[in-house]
């Protein structure tokens, strides 16, 4: 398949892993860009700016293909060093940033001064123009089905990728709620130049998160997603597990929720140990509602290679035949 993201980003498929927190190591970023398609390492994933650069030379001795790295920029516990880590990206030449969160503006010159191609997700049309009036080069546009961050206007993607069609005239990407064949086909129907894929990819043999993670996901349904932090104005979907629903309790009691109360439970430290240990009810993880749609545990390169096939096949078969007469 070619489209003008495959041929801005030097890749063989329409395919884009997302940044994701604690998953988003070189081993899965490189896996990805070996299969075709474009690996991301999630930059905050990464301790340090320092540590950072080693990770991206990492990923750099297992793949010679293009790999990007993504900088969220959401509220955190601790602080971050965000002008350090862009310039960590820079530094390591690293072509492709995908920026996430808040508006990438005051990063911009400094990415294009490298000539670094910056995609930024965006959750609604208007971000998404912002950003294409502040010269990203394509936006991800995320919609309410996503893992993580969904925003605060719950419009799903049957919606915002063809708007986003009408209005963009930079390519983009759809992201939320993309596991399959079918998926990327409709995608592509839709407007968009490929797909931007985050749970299905934490469903891969690559993936370096535990086993049991990996196994509550292919068995959970469309409906094993939460809500949390609604009341804080920072949504994040989650997988449905204990602890995600003593948040809702908490957010629903009433009064304002302060985010100390609820601190403790979802803490991205305990996040990283319920992935390390398997230990689902340690913490929180970001899950979209694709769960429902994962039920196996292929290798990168398998998921990519019958994810294209698949929608090769209901372009030309299926949607071909719809129309010939
Ligand atoms: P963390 O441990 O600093 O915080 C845990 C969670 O609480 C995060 O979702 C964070 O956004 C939220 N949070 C922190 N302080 C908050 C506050 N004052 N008010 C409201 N919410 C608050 O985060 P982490 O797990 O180390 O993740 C680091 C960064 O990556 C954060 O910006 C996080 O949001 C982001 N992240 C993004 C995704 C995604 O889907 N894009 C998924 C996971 C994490």
């Amino acid at each position: 398949m070619r489209t003008r993201i495959t041929e801005m980003l030097g890749i063989e498929h329409p395919v884009v892993q997302g940044g994701m927190q604690w998953v988003g190591f070189a081993e899965l970023a490189s896996a990805v860009s070996n299969a075709g398609g474009l690996g991301i390492l999630t930059g905050l994933t990464q301790p340090t700016p320092e540590d950072l650069i080693k990770e991206i030379d990492r990923c750099r001795a297992m793949t010679d293909k293009p790999f990007a790295v993504n900088l969220t920029i959401l509220p955190t516990i601790k602080p971050v060093p965000y002008e350090e880590y862009a310039q960590a990206i820079v530094d390591s030449g690293v072509k492709i940033v995908e920026t996430a969160g808040r508006n990438p503006e005051p990063f911009l010159p400094l990415f294009k001064s490298a000539g670094i191609t910056v995609i930024h997700k965006c959750t609604s049309i208007r971000h998404s123009l912002k950003a294409e009036r502040i010269g990203c080069d394509m936006v991800s546009v995320d919609g309410f089905e996503c893992a993580g961050h969904p925003g605060e206007d719950d419009v799903t993607n049957m919606i915002l990728l063809p708007i986003a069609a009408r209005r963009l005239k930079i390519p983009f990407l759809a992201s939320g709620g993309l596991g399959d064949g079918r998926g990327l086909a409709a995608a592509l129907a839709m407007g968009a130049d490929g797909i931007n894929m985050g749970t299905r990819f934490m469903v891969t043999k690559e993936a370096p998160i535990h086993e049991k993670v990996k196994q509550a996901m292919v068995e959970a349904s469309e409906l094993d997603t939460s809500l949390i932090y609604r009341t804080l104005r920072n949504t994040a979907r989650v997988f449905k597990n204990s602890i995600a629903e003593q948040v809702i309790e908490i957010e629903g009691k009433p009064g304002e929720t302060k985010f100390e109360d609820i601190q403790p439970l979802v803490a991205g430290v305990k996040g990283r140990e319920l992935f390390d240990t398997g230990d689902l009810d340690k913490g929180i993880w970001s899950a979209g509602m694709v769960v429902g749609l994962i039920d196996d545990i292929p290798t990168v390169e398998e998921l990519i290679t019958r994810i294209v096939d698949e929608a090769e096949k209901i372009i030309n078969e299926r949607l071909g035949s719809a129309v010939s007469v």
